[in-house]
């Protein structure tokens, strides 16, 4: 068995990954889910059931919509500004990693941007705190984490207007409160599912208070509208995402799988600071437990360590190419047993280098 801690796309559960061959042979009455339409009764109980435990698991309050849409985070990049920033008005940003900036990006696509802060200069190894989001901001987008520097915000930002944010590597990691968003959005392709699908969870009251009209694809309201079926949906992406969902369930939901991710992350960061091999390479209370970053204090062990870890069934560390050494994601369907084997390949390669 390969232990998995790469950053997807799609991590999830072998028992998932099973279920999900099957209903591509056999759905229904000999059919697969590929092939049936999407407005049969038996696809519409799928995105329904999608929908209720979307918001059972985040215990999503009345007067949201959750939307199951394509285009990935990326496209929300774009949709959220053109949905949500008015001609005139500004919207503020955090900038903590690449995906904040692209984010930004599109948004001067579509209006002003101020960037409240910025952690570029020391290659986003923290999250900027001290920073003011003006009061007559349409609104405040930031990323929950930062899935290739290994960051992590854990607290909402404070203030009065509309928190957007995307939680594309950590959503259904840990509990939230939605009710302090008016968006949420994440590529499903860390925990929810498999890519090709994109969640978005948003306050109906957000929306048609600025006078822009959108394309319809573009807009929230058609997709609201039309229970997410404006046009053909990813049913497969949609399929196994509810397989995770009931599988996530079954676990006892994000409040459980939020105490394992915690253990997960913790025994790690534990070796990292206790190896002399090895060291962190983020702010320690910023520390993402989705990606944790790190490298070796002697680079020239890194590609050795690399292949050691192959040996054991490790697959997925090497880190990304602008933070390089090592990335271990850590995503809900990677069992604590692989986080236990990484762990004791960094020992046995430090009693290695001892002898
Ligand atoms: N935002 C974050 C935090 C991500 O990690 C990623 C991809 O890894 C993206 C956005 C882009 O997502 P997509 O590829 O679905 O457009």
């Amino acid at each position: 068995m390969k232990h998995n801690f790469g950053a997807g796309p799609c991590i999830l559960p072998q028992e998932v990954f099973k279920q999900a061959a099957q209903a591509v042979l056999d759905f229904n009455d000999g059919l697969s889910i590929l092939e049936i339409s999407h407005r049969t009764t038996e696809f519409e109980a799928v995105v329904a059931e999608a929908d209720k435990l979307v918001k059972e698991l985040l215990n999503v309050p009345s007067g949201y919509s959750v939307l199951f849409l394509q285009g990935g985070a990326s496209l929300q990049f774009a949709m959220v500004p053109m949905n949500l920033l008015g001609d005139g008005q500004t919207a503020s940003y955090l900038d903590t990693g690449v995906w904040a900036t692209k984010a930004l990006k599109e948004a001067k696509f579509v209006g002003n941007v101020n960037v409240v802060a910025s952690s570029k200069d020391s290659n986003y190894t923290f999250i900027p705190k001290d920073f003011e989001i003006p009061t007559d901001s349409a609104y405040f987008h930031y990323t929950s984490n930062n899935t290739i520097y290994g960051t992590e915000l854990f607290d909402v930002p404070e203030t009065s207007v509309p928190v957007v944010c995307d939680m594309s590597s950590d959503i259904m990691s840990r509990v939230i409160d939605v009710s302090k968003f008016d968006l949420i959005y994440a590529g499903a392709q860390k925990n929810i599912g498999p890519a090709g699908l994109t969640i978005v969870i948003v306050k109906n009251d957000a929306l048609g208070k600025i006078d822009r009209k959108n394309p319809s694809m573009l807009n929230y309201q058609s997709h609201i509208d039309n229970d997410s079926m404006y046009n053909t949906p990813p049913v497969f992406s949609i399929y196994v995402a509810l397989l995770n969902l009931r599988w996530l369930k079954s676990k006892g939901g994000v409040a459980e799988i939020e105490k394992e991710n915690k253990q997960k992350a913790e025994a790690l960061y534990r070796e990292i600071d206790r190896n002399p091999l090895f060291k962190g390479t983020c702010a320690v209370e910023d520390r993402s437990r989705m990606n944790i970053c790190f490298v070796m204090e002697n680079p020239e062990l890194e590609k050795p360590f690399l292949k050691y870890a192959e040996e054991e069934g490790i697959v997925g560390i090497k880190g990304h190419r602008s933070v390089g050494g090592f990335r271990a994601s850590m995503y809900n369907a990677l069992p604590i047993t692989s986080v236990h084997a990484l762990i004791d390949a960094m020992q046995v390669f430090e009693e290695k280098q001892a002898k």
